[in-house]
């Protein structure tokens, strides 16, 4: 591989182990100081990824201290915010400080930016502490500094939204775009589940796959109070109450099975649910990053379910731009996101 192309990927940020990707690095050099082809940004709020942030709240007892001095902790050694137990990180919002003179990105200092990439990639150095944070939020307020490579995609954000809103929009904004490809490819108005449909890359997939021209649109929520949410919403035809993680009561409340299932729980244990309420011939779609791969290949092999099997790629072209015009134009879809963001 030419060095350009390694240096567009940020191999040469890679501390430990040598030779590998900046994701699989155990730790990446943070240093604010860019190369040619790098941009700097000057942190303003993290996104943490909603898997990583709920597993961080329950290994700590929902304590926020512990929550903060781990995610410190984590950046501190790795020189980036990822999740050791669940490989996930999240991104970031802040504005352009440098632009290295061959960065391909477009940006310019002082653009408001949204990175698209993961944080579990991202050089990453925090300089306040995180002394802001109560550590109850998926928003992190950070002061610091971020590193994009030539290939790290970037967002500038735009100004009719608030801050909040575009970067909690922007962190799931792989689903809708993942969801509507699947069911364009689905052929004829396939039918639809989401499980987790109140949250917030739920509701993103359920409005993405009704314009899509999905045919019957199942949310599936865990409890009355996001049932309500979602029915009032109006995004789905039917809601059910199911817990993702019980299969047997999943693929009971979901009925006559699915052609397309999009799983956009932020809790381990959805595989097993999600094949059992998809229809043979149909697609299984993972959003979530509590996925397990063994979960699900094997035991779709156990339940001779031939289905097909896709992982949410957090990257489709014009993701960010058709996740933020649902939000703009889908009122159930800002009912749900809304509160969420304000919590
Ligand atoms: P979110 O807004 O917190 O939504 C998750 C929803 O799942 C919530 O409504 C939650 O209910 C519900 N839920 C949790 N456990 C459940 C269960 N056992 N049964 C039924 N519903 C359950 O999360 P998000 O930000 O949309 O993220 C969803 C997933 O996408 C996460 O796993 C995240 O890691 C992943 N993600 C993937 C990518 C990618 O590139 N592939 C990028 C970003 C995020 P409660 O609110 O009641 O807990």
């Amino acid at each position: 591989m030419s060095d350009l192309l390694q240096r567009s990927l940020g191999v040469h940020r890679v501390l430990e182990p040598a030779g590998v990707l900046p994701q699989a690095a155990t730790r990446l050099d943070p240093d604010p100081r860019i190369a040619p082809d790098e941009v700097r940004i000057a942190v303003e709020r993290l996104n943490l990824d909603a898997a990583s942030f709920r597993q961080l709240t329950e290994a700590h007892g929902g304590d926020g201290d512990a929550v903060r001095a781990a995610v410190l902790g984590i950046v501190e050694s790795q020189g980036k915010m990822h999740n050791p137990v669940t490989g996930s990180g999240g991104m970031l919002v802040g504005t352009v400080e440098e632009v290295g003179p061959d960065s391909p990105l477009g940006l310019c200092p002082g653009d408001r930016v949204a990175t698209l990439v993961s944080l579990t990639l991202t050089p990453l150095r925090l300089t306040d502490g995180l002394a802001r944070w109560d550590g109850r939020s998926e928003q992190v307020p950070a002061q610091g500094t971020a590193v994009l490579f030539a290939r790290s995609i970037a967002a500038v954000l735009p100004d009719d939204l608030p801050t909040e809103v575009a970067l909690a929009v922007l962190d799931v904004c792989g689903a809708p775009a993942a969801t509507e490809r699947v069911v364009h490819r689905a052929g004829h108005r396939p039918s639809v589940a989401v499980l987790g449909a109140a949250g917030k890359s739920g509701c993103l997939s359920l409005a993405a796959a009704r314009d899509a021209r999905a045919g019957r649109l199942v949310g599936v929520v865990r409890n009355e109070a996001e049932a309500a949410a979602l029915r009032a919403a109006g995004l789905a035809d039917q809601v059910v109450v199911a817990d993702a993680t019980d299969p047997l009561a999943l693929a009971a409340a979901v009925g006559r099975p699915v052609d397309v299932t999009v799983v956009c729980v932020d809790a381990p244990g959805a595989e097993h649910g999600a094949l059992l309420a998809t229809a043979d011939g149909g697609t299984v779609l993972f959003f979530s990053m509590a996925t397990s791969f063994s979960a699900a290949a094997l035991g779709a092999e156990g339940m001779a379910a031939d289905v097909t099997m896709l992982v949410g790629n957090g990257y489709t072209p014009g993701h960010a731009a058709l996740a933020l015009d649902l939000y703009r134009c889908t009122p159930g879809v800002r009912a749900l996101i809304d509160p969420r963001v304000r919590a």
